[in-house]
């Protein structure tokens, strides 16, 4: 399985999930949460936050998304929770 960082036109490659997600929270800018202001690190953390600390409904009012939109992002957040070693992440973030 490759992992593609799916920030902009980066397109970056990664065969561990750990290391992409790493690579979005080192490398691209963190964004602030449209919803709640919080400073979080883009990508799939970005979205794991939108949708673990708020409602759908706020995520679509905050953010205009459309429900494919909405629907894409949730199952990138399943199909990424459901693989990730959070241990092994969290390693990597820290250094
Ligand atoms: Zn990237
Ligand atoms: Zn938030």
């Amino acid at each position: 399985m490759v992992w593609e960082c799916g920030i902009g036109e980066c397109g970056a490659c990664f065969d561990e999930v750990e290391a992409a997600i790493a690579h979005q929270a080192t490398e691209h800018e963190r964004r602030e949460c449209k919803v709640c202001g919080t400073v979080v690190p883009d990508g799939y953390l970005a979205i794991y936050h939108a949708f673990s600390e708020h409602s759908r409904a706020e995520y679509v009012r905050a953010y205009g998304a459309d429900s494919n939109a909405v629907r894409r992002r949730e199952s990138i957040v399943e199909d990424v929770t459901a693989v990730v070693d959070q241990d092994e992440l969290a390693r990597l973030l820290d250094r």
